[in-house]
């Protein structure tokens, strides 16, 4: 059979199957109407027929929602259709393998198409839905009114699992030190005797940074009392992470390596593993923390902060229990069952039931005469015999109320709050006042509950419980929770933003505890193999530097907190938190350094560990928390000196590499083959107009096997023989040529219409045009052809005015009626273009920040990124926020995708029924628009807010100086800025045929290229300077890999386990961790890219990882603990060939040989 003609048969055959759907889909919808037109007027209502009434409004609503759905894929595969039909003809005839891949599929084995996945709630479409009207709901303010007959627990009592936690800020008010020993070690010490006093009382604890603290103050036998609790299930480890991360500006490399700092700490000192989650507090959800959390082995999680009109509507339909499902998967393997609290926050007002003046008169801390009361004039009253009565029956109207929203007669009821049960006296009122009201209901049947105080785990198996004996499942959902609102047009953007000093830097500390960790590693494992008996080498300080190495983990792990890397904490406390980055920066720049030093010497009994001295140096030199990182000025002579750059990425790489060197001529060779290689020596500007006469910067072009040192040698060169770059400068008034000072370099300073023509760089792949007036982008050419309009503008955004109105704050984004204002300077800028044979570039310097369009003449792949990098500083400015915006000619739609945790892509859409603010998102690492012919993609080196107001059009915030509080606890503006960098890479890419008209399905992936481009933005190469060359101390180059990891093969970590019997030692183990991204089919990369990629999901390690060989190999759960090991099997004789699906994570337990 033809090709053309199977695609017919199969667009027919989902053409049928459609139409089916929607002809059933209006059936159904005819038969709610029938029911719905039986039921009596209105005045003979009760409250009961309100209820079904309200309920088949909701499934109307949600039939209607599934039949937009279908229409919208009706639509879609009409033009697919159409697009395919087209496509074929003009292409004489050649057919399209539709059910794989449209377009250019067939260069892209192993690619993603778009999809619409359709089961289930998509979040997507109750955002389409949904009013977002804000009405009154009485005392639930954001929901509705509850109803109960009472007779709906005859059948089966209700049964209530109160669940007493402490929410502990691993930072946020006070440092982590200063809670730990204000609040948290009390609690901890108060944990161990009161519930150690009745075994009935329970409590949960989710901070492993706290918990693994307070463990180390304890004597053993008190050890053996934290024990034995745990193993009665009186108190349970929740998540298990070094902290409740952030899910919004954390990347998915820290949010793992958390989790796994955290269960390995728990299996190694308690010797359990968690079960369930519990977020209560970051600023909105997302998938890509269930995804690892289900990897890690858990099975049910409870979440907080959504937006309060989304919980509204999950309430109504009683979906606030659900299995959440990754968008991109297709089939049930990473659901996890998740639940929903209804009301606003987690303290006891707003989760006992409904009503917050009622709840609040059960959190028997606020008792009166203490120091917390209830801000509804009710007080709590301690139960005694004369009130019980009265009391215990006001409460259980709460939780039957509550109950209500849920399908299941089991009910969780958290019992706590921030920093709670510091005082033993608080714990006896909580647990004996709860205890009597227990016992009450306990001695009254009639009133159909058991009560119990219970762990997550307590309730999580009560609900399977209850679903089994239904033989229900719960409904499955797709999607994720942002952006979060808690009340009005609150909405909480801004922190996506807010401290992106702080977000770069946590991403400099990411990528270089990842690049330690694998050259860790594999310097262990090569030591073992060159002694030959498993010896490390004598002078090597391996447990010095393993514990250097757990302190960055655990430094990484403590800032994705969600007051840390979200920039939500007092100054002094960001201080704290810098302070430990840029400390662990510095630490793991000396494991780097003897590491790199003991691979790359070619007689290994030369090595020697002087850590006064060391024998390389990073080049990159933080002088303090706050400042970014200086390289430091190399002095050339005629002897050379060793360069070192190590790539820590798995891929061949062409990279340029600077350096700054104390003369303008130098020359640079490979140490190896004695090759020239090809170099430019640029100025170092001190000031817009005035380059330095005693640094300069000499980049070059490196050739990078995947995770290899290479050796290069620079020497000083004759004068002249160099290749300088080539400036013009130009100031947009054009009355007086600019001031410059650069005597070692040619400088133009064109004049009149010279000047006023626009500026244009072009490489191989791309040739772009910037306004001479601003020095800002507006057009790009590709080779193929392909033009398009993409011109680089920045604009403020101030904040609302008026005595009373909230205003924008650490936590919020409420931007001033105005909207942005596009930014302006009284001075004109300077606009300085440099040319030469390495890269070429366009700067703009303004006065609150510098900004370089730059194209590297690169001949593979990395030549097809623009890199832009912007150097900021608002610190003159009153509450305004900096905006650059991409205004492109991308036919987009109302639809944008941006990352997840550097995980996923989510679509987007901006809708004009919420305010501005609503319509920023997180960005981690990406974002792109698209249309029916090209993509356009933003990469980032750090996280910051996104969006698309317009069609075309993406924007990211720079930078937000906000004078005030935005009453969320903080209690202060956000004034501490910093001179801030913040860098991009733009990719504009042709789509094939197959490729959607306006914004695509819901479901889609970064391109290849995207993703090449994005592993070489956020993992640079590492420069290294070493001594002047010695004969005796010659470097060898380290290639550890024959050749890159398949593209779409990502190395996550290579991390060294601790040694199980001694601690803070090195053991043999190393966790290996992989992630086969999944990309998108409609842009085949061009030009090819060096590494290879497979449709296949089999993959034979031994063979990507050649020659490094493992002496065992086993597939673990995300965090490596021994009970997720894979266990022997058949299949395990071939331990090394392995499954790896796209979009997922694998974890395997490995030694290397
Ligand atoms: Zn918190």
């Amino acid at each position: 059979m033809k090709r053309s003609c199977v695609l017919s048969i199969l667009v027919g055959g989902v053409f049928f199957v459609a139409l089916v759907s929607l002809y059933r889909m209006l059936e159904r919808m005819q038969l709610a109407e029938q029911q719905h037109s039986r039921t009596p007027p209105a005045g003979e209502l009760d409250m009961q027929d309100f209820s079904r009434f309200q309920q088949k409004i909701d499934r109307l609503e949600r039939l209607l929602g599934d039949n937009n759905r279908l229409v919208a894929t009706l639509r879609d595969s009409l033009l697919h259709h159409r697009a395919s039909w087209e496509g074929a003809r003009g292409r004489g005839g050649a057919s399209v393998n539709v059910s794989s891949a449209p377009g250019q599929a067939d260069a892209l084995t192993g690619c993603r198409v778009e999809e619409e996945l359709m089961d289930g709630v998509q979040l997507l479409d109750v955002y389409d839905l949904l009013p977002f009207d804000n009405p009154d709901g009485g005392a639930w303010k954001q929901g509705f009114e509850i109803h109960y007959q009472g007779n709906e627990w005859e059948e089966q009592p209700l049964e209530l699992i109160l669940v007493p936690h402490s929410h502990n800020d691993p930072g946020w008010l006070k440092t982590f030190d200063s809670y730990y020993q204000d609040q948290t070690k009390h609690i901890l010490n108060n944990m161990l005797i009161k519930l150690s006093e009745d075994s009935r009382r329970k409590m949960i604890w989710a901070e492993i940074s706290y918990f693994s603290r307070w463990w180390s103050d304890l004597d053993e036998q008190k050890r053996a009392m934290v024990k034995s609790l745990i193993q009665s299930g009186q108190l349970e480890m929740v998540t298990g992470g070094w902290v409740m991360a952030d899910e919004a500006n954390s990347h998915y490399f820290a949010l793992l390596d958390q989790l796994i700092e955290g269960h390995q700490w728990i299996q190694r000192h308690l010797g359990v593993k968690p079960r369930s989650g519990w977020a209560i507090d970051p600023f909105g959800h997302s998938p890509s923390m269930t995804y690892l959390l289900k990897g890690a082995g858990l099975n049910a999680m409870v979440i907080q902060r959504v937006h309060y009109a989304v919980k509204k509507h999950l309430a109504q339909q009683q979906t606030l229990e659900f299995l959440w499902r990754q968008s991109w998967d297709s089939s049930s393997r990473s659901d996890i069952t998740c639940h929903m609290m209804p009301f606003y926050s987690y303290d006891v007002p707003h989760t006992c039931g409904p009503n917050p003046a009622v709840c609040c008169q059960f959190d028997f801390h606020r008792l009166p005469g203490g120091r917390v009361f209830c801000p509804w004039r009710k007080s709590p009253q301690p139960i005694t015999e004369n009130n019980v009565k009265e009391r215990a029956l006001l409460l259980l109207d709460q939780y039957r109320q509550k109950s209500r929203l849920f399908r299941t007669p089991v009910l969780l009821v958290p019992l706590g709050d921030d920093f709670r049960f510091v005082e033993s006296s608080e714990w006896d009122a909580q647990f004996s006042n709860y205890q009597k009201l227990f016992d009450y209901y306990e001695q009254h049947p009639e009133l159909r509950i058991k009560a119990r105080f219970g762990t997550l785990t307590d309730y999580f198996q009560a609900l399977q419980r209850h679903l089994q004996a239904a033989g229900t499942t719960l409904p499955t959902l797709r999607g994720d929770f942002f952006t979060y609102a808690d009340r009005d047009d609150h909405y909480w953007s801004g922190y996506y933003t807010s401290r992106p000093f702080y977000k770069g830097l946590d991403r400099v500390l990411e990528s270089t505890l990842r690049a330690t960790e694998i050259l860790f590693s594999l310097t262990l494992a090569q030591m073992r193999r060159f002694h030959g008996d498993g010896r490390l080498a004598a002078d090597f300080p391996a447990r010095e530097h393993f514990l250097r190495l757990i302190d960055g983990r655990r430094s990484l792990a403590l800032f994705q907190h969600h007051d840390a890397v979200t920039g939500t904490a007092r100054d002094a406390v960001v201080v704290d938190y810098g302070s430990r980055l840029f400390h662990s920066i510095l630490d793991l720049h000396q494991v780097l350094q003897s590491s790199a030093h003991w691979l790359l010497l070619l007689d290994k009994s030369q090595y020697h560990h002087d850590q006064a001295t060391p024998f390389l140096q990073t080049d990159d030199v933080m002088a303090a928390q706050d400042a970014l990182p200086q390289k430091q000025t190399l002095t050339l002579s005629s002897e050379p000196r060793s360069l070192i750059v190590f790539n820590p990425t798995e891929q061949r790489r062409s990279v340029v590499v600077s350096v700054l060197v104390d003369m303008p001529d130098a020359h640079v060779v490979d140490a190896e083959t004695r090759q020239t290689i090809l170099s430019q020596i640029s100025a170092v500007w001190a000031e817009p107009g005035r380059a330095s006469t005693e640094s300069f910067q000499l980049s070059f072009v490196a050739d990078l096997p995947p995770l290899s040192l290479m050796v290069y040698h620079v020497t000083k060169a004759s004068v002249g023989s160099a290749h300088r770059s080539k400036y013009t400068l130009l100031r947009s008034d054009g009355s007086e040529p600019p001031p410059v000072q650069a005597e070692h370099f040619q400088v133009s300073l064109p004049r009149g219409p010279e000047a006023d023509a626009p500026l244009t760089l072009r490489n191989k792949h791309i040739q772009i045009w910037a306004s001479s007036q601003s020095g800002f982008l507006q057009k790009l050419r590709l080779q193929s052809g392909l033009v398009r309009q993409v011109q680089i503008q920045f604009l403020w955004y101030g904040t609302r005015s008026g005595m009373n109105r909230d205003r924008s704050g650490a936590y919020l984004f409420l931007p001033g009626e105005e909207g942005a204002q596009l930014y302006s300077s009284a001075e004109p800028p300077l606009v300085r273009v440099s040319r030469g044979p390495v890269f070429s570039d366009i700067t703009s310097c303004y006065r609150h920040f510098t900004h370089t369009v730059r194209l590297h003449h690169l001949d593979g792949h990395a030549g097809k990124s623009l890199e832009i990098s912007n150097t900021v500083d608002i610190r003159s400015e009153v509450n305004r926020e900096l905006v650059m915006r991409l205004v492109s000619d991308v036919a987009s739609g109302n639809r944008f995708y941006s990352d997840l945790n550097g995980f996923q892509m989510q679509q987007r859409r901006s809708l004009t029924k919420l305010p501005l603010q609503a319509n920023f998102y997180p960005m981690s690492s990406a974002s792109f628009l698209q249309d029916a012919s090209s993509r356009l993609s933003l990469l980032s080196a750090q996280s910051q807010g996104v969006a698309s107001l317009r069609q075309g059009e993406l924007e990211v915030v720079l930078d937000r100086r906000l004078h005030q509080d935005d009453n969320r606890g903080l209690g202060q503006g956000i004034t501490d800025n910093k001179l801030t960098a913040a860098r991009f890479h733009m990719l504009l890419e042709d789509r094939g045929g197959g490729a959607k008209q306006v914004g695509g399905g819901s479901v889609s992936h970064l391109s290849l290229l995207a993703h090449l481009s994005s592993l070489s933005l956020s993992h640079p190469p590492i420069t290294m300077i070493g001594p002047v060359n010695h004969p005796l101390l010659k470097l060898r180059p380290f290639m550890p890999l024959g050749s890159s990891l398949p593209c779409d093969l990502h190395l996550v970590n290579l991390r060294t386990l601790e040694d199980p019997q001694e601690t803070g030692s090195p053991s043999q183990e190393v966790a290996l961790l992989l992630h086969r991204k999944g990309f998108d089919c409609s842009s085949a990369p061009e030009p090819e890219p060096a590494c290879t990629w497979s449709a296949q999901e089999e993959v034979d390690l031994l063979q990507v990882f050649s020659p490094l060989q493992f002496r065992s190999l086993r597939r673990s759960g995300f965090t490596l603990l021994r009970e997720d090991d894979e266990q022997d099997s058949a299949q395990q004789q071939k331990p090394h060939i392995s499954n790896l699906r796209p979009m997922e994570i694998s974890a395997f337990r490995a030694e290397l040989k």
